[in-house]
């Protein structure tokens, strides 16, 4: 049974960043799909710009014609704050024999310590971490203990079992940010080519980053 990629993220907007990412991702880790989740309440952070539905649109607008990508509501339904362990569980119910890869940039990763019962999360799934350029892995405090104990660097492991491995994998770095897409657009420029055009035409019909 071939893994279960899990993209989570605010996605105010997607771009090619985090599209890049899953598919280097889906292909080198031979991951059977990647699920976008956008997030719906994000805990981390306070409002985002473009609201729950908007930020969903752009994201089926962005995986529409890629085999392997889908996106996944499941966050934006749920009431209160989206917390990563509760979505990882539904996901387990949904998928009792498949293993879980969650995927985080490397500096998500660096705040995984923060996160609602993150010691858990290794008992649902196995987190992959997709280098991002200027983070480095961490090798001391509770993070550096972590990859020392459930490290990998063969993608096998994260086919054989369901959960509790680490693996890091270094992705074509592409230095590109939502919250400079949102500036350039606020600033009336056009952020053509940092994202699918179907996305900014999103982006357009919204004007939610005018
Ligand atoms: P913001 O600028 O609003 O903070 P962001 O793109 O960093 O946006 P998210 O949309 O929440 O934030 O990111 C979702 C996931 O994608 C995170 O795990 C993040 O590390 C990762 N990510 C974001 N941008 C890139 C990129 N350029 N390359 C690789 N991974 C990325």
């Amino acid at each position: 049974m071939m893994p279960v990629g899990v993209f989570g993220g605010t996605f105010d907007p997607i771009h090619y960043g985090h599209l890049r990412t899953a598919f280097e991702m889906l292909q080198a880790l031979r991951f059977g799909e990647v699920r976008f989740i956008p997030c719906g309440d994000p805990p981390h952070r306070g409002t985002t710009y473009a609201d729950a539905a908007q930020r969903y649109r752009m994201v089926e607008a962005a995986i529409r014609e890629q085999e392997g990508f889908a996106v996944d509501d499941r966050e934006l339904r749920r009431g209160g704050p989206s917390y990563t362990i509760d979505t990882l569980f539904t996901l387990r119910e949904e998928f009792p024999e498949r293993p879980l890869g969650l995927i985080l940039g490397m500096d998500a990763f660096l705040g995984l310590h923060s996160w609602h019962r993150w010691d858990e999360l290794l008992d649902v799934a196995h987190i992959v971490v997709a280098h991002r350029p200027g983070w480095k892995a961490p090798d001391i405090g509770p993070l550096g203990d972590l990859i020392t104990e459930c490290g990998t660097h063969r993608v096998d492991d994260l086919h054989t079992t369901l959960s509790g491995r680490i693996h890091i994998h270094a992705v074509t770095q592409l230095e590109i940010s939502s919250t400079e897409i949102r500036d350039l657009v606020a600033a009336g420029r056009d952020p053509r080519f940092l994202m699918p055009d179907a996305v900014r035409d999103e982006i357009d019909k919204s004007s939610c980053y005018a």
